[in-house]
């Protein structure tokens, strides 16, 4: 199979996302008042509505369609006043009623956008945007100072409700295949459920991935869902067709069904491109089907084949009445939105002048744009100098703990802001070297203790006085006449020796900046 770097010269790639998130912050169910908890011992929140007892009336929950309104609100959709409920024939036994209750043409949320940043080495795989110049515009992107805007349209947010969940026993890995018997645990049915709908806007595996991210990140500032991809409150479903370049119609897709990680989102993605390509390019078709991807298997297989249109007999909802949202509230929920990460980048690039990439990736999550906050708080007065530094040490010292230490929760760390303002500012200061940064930084977290300990405790002090730097230069030089002439004659390259004497007589200690511009003075 061809890389997906070679399928992409000939192939243009064409995906769009179906996203499921859990209102998982509501109490209870979307239609009873069944608790919702994840994990519960099965059966115990069930009641005749979500066991879909006859009689039994469903009253939807204010609380999930707030939510939903204000993740339209968060992601640019028009909110749709008029709407309804609609039931949707779903015949298997993880869903008692036989219908799910879910919206039709109209949902709550219609016509949505978001712009995703793409930079870095994700950039690299969209073509010919480094064609553009800063500024320009191209079908759905825009070039930026360091990669590309692309935007993406969603056609819609709609409510519905989740299903039970199925236990296999008997067969492997818990699946269906040889199972002898199977259980249900409707805990889960009637879970608050939205499903976010993305035009086919997207064209490489990496949009998809800061898509997916993007949207997570602003479910979680909403405080609407835990948005777990391991629980399964937030899961993507991936469609994606290939034509040729300079080609404007679409081909066939296929979808892959319930990916539960940023990466497997990505790595089915680029598989999926390679695969159809394959197909494509030896004459075969591909077919409308829905495939799963296997994580370790990194290849994805057919599920089912989808042969007609699939005919869900969806039709109004008679237990549910017609919905009407006033005005007053779409304000009310309009008011209750809190800062989103755009904004946020947008106010630390203004109030701390900071690049604007700096800020996009702090606001990428939620430690590092709080840490990097509250550590400009701790700075006071000397936000303005420190901010730099500070978004310095969350980009790459922080970030890449975070990333080695798995499910860690930074702010319960010994670094505190407090801590970080004094190592930046030692930093600063040129009290030590960006080397021994790097030490004290990986000492605090080890023996929980201030930088200034630390230092002390370790001698680690960087020499920046000159009179203590100029003696020791003059010994230097001193001992070595013959390389000073050669200096001297041209071979301007020696002062990296001199600088190397110097520091291994101050024990590397002595601030190689001044050691570096002392010596160039003396010696021209
Ligand atoms: P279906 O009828 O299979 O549910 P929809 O038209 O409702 O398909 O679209 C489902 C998702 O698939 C949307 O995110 C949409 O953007 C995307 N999509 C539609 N057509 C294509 C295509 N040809 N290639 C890739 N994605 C597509
Ligand atoms: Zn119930
Ligand atoms: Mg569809």
């Amino acid at each position: 199979m061809k890389t997906m770097e070679e399928v992409l010269q000939d192939w243009e790639a064409v995906i769009g996302l179906e996203i499921h998130c859990e209102l998982t912050k509501l109490q209870t169910k979307m239609f009873c008042g069944c608790k919702l908890e994840f994990g519960a011992e099965p059966n115990t929140h069930t009641c005749p509505v979500c066991l879909g007892m006859p009689g039994a009336l469903p009253v939807p929950n204010k609380g999930a369609i707030e939510n939903i309104v204000l993740a339209g609100l968060a992601t640019n959709c028009d909110i749709e006043k008029h709407t309804m409920f609609y039931r949707k024939g779903y015949m298997y036994p993880d869903m008692a009623k036989n219908f799910q209750t879910t919206q039709g043409p109209k949902a709550f949320c219609m016509r949505g956008w978001l712009d995703l940043n793409v930079d870095g080495r994700g950039a690299q795989e969209r073509l010919f945007w480094q064609d553009l110049a800063e500024g320009e515009t191209a079908e759905n992107i825009t070039r930026t100072a360091d990669g590309y805007v692309a935007h993406v349209g969603i056609t819609r947010i709609h409510m519905e409700e989740d299903a039970g969940k199925m236990v296999h026993i008997g067969g492997g890995e818990g699946r269906i295949t040889g199972a002898t018997h199977s259980l249900v645990d409707y805990n889960r049915a009637g879970t608050p459920l939205m499903e976010l709908v993305t035009e086919p806007d997207l064209r490489t595996p990496e949009e998809a991935r800061l898509f997916m991210q993007k949207l997570r990140q602003i479910f979680l500032t909403l405080g609407i869902s835990d948005c777990s991809m391991e629980e399964g409150s937030l899961r993507a479903d991936g469609n994606i067709s290939l034509r040729r370049r300079g080609t404007t119609e679409f081909g066939t897709k296929t979808e892959m069904k319930n990916i539960n990680s940023f990466k497997a989102l990505h790595d089915a993605l680029a598989y999926e491109i390679c695969r159809q390509a394959e197909v494509l390019e030896e004459g075969g078709q591909i077919y409308q089907e829905t495939r799963h991807w296997d994580p370790s298997k990194k290849h994805t297989v057919v599920m089912r084949v989808k042969e007609t249109a699939d005919d869900y007999r969806m039709f109004p909802d008679p237990d549910l009445a017609p919905y009407d949202l006033s005005d007053e509230f779409i304000e009310r929920v309009r008011g209750m939105l809190p800062e989103l990460p755009d904004q946020k980048a947008a106010r630390f690039a203004a109030d701390y002048g900071l690049s604007a990439y700096d800020a996009r990736h702090l606001v990428d999550h939620r430690f590092s744009a709080d840490f990097f906050e509250a550590a400009c708080a701790a700075a006071g007065d000397r936000a303005g100098e420190l901010a730099k530094p500070l978004a310095n040490l969350t980009l790459n010292d922080i970030t890449a703990y975070v990333n080695a230490n798995e499910g860690i929760d930074f702010a319960t760390t010994p670094l505190t802001p407090e801590r970080a303002v004094q190592l930046v500012s030692l930093l600063a200061a040129d009290e030590i070297s960006s080397k021994q940064a790097k030490e004290v930084f990986a000492a605090v977290l080890e023996e929980d203790k201030d930088p200034h300990a630390i230092v002390e405790e370790r001698g680690m002090k960087q020499v920046s006085d000159t009179g203590a730097i100029e003696a020791v230069i003059n010994e230097v030089l001193a001992a070595n006449p013959d390389k000073v002439e050669q200096y001297k004659g041209g071979k301007t390259g020696l002062i990296g020796f001199f600088v190397g004497q110097c520091m291994k007589a101050m024990k590397g200690q002595g601030n190689p900046k001044l050691i570096n511009e002392m010596l160039a003075k003396k010696l021209g």
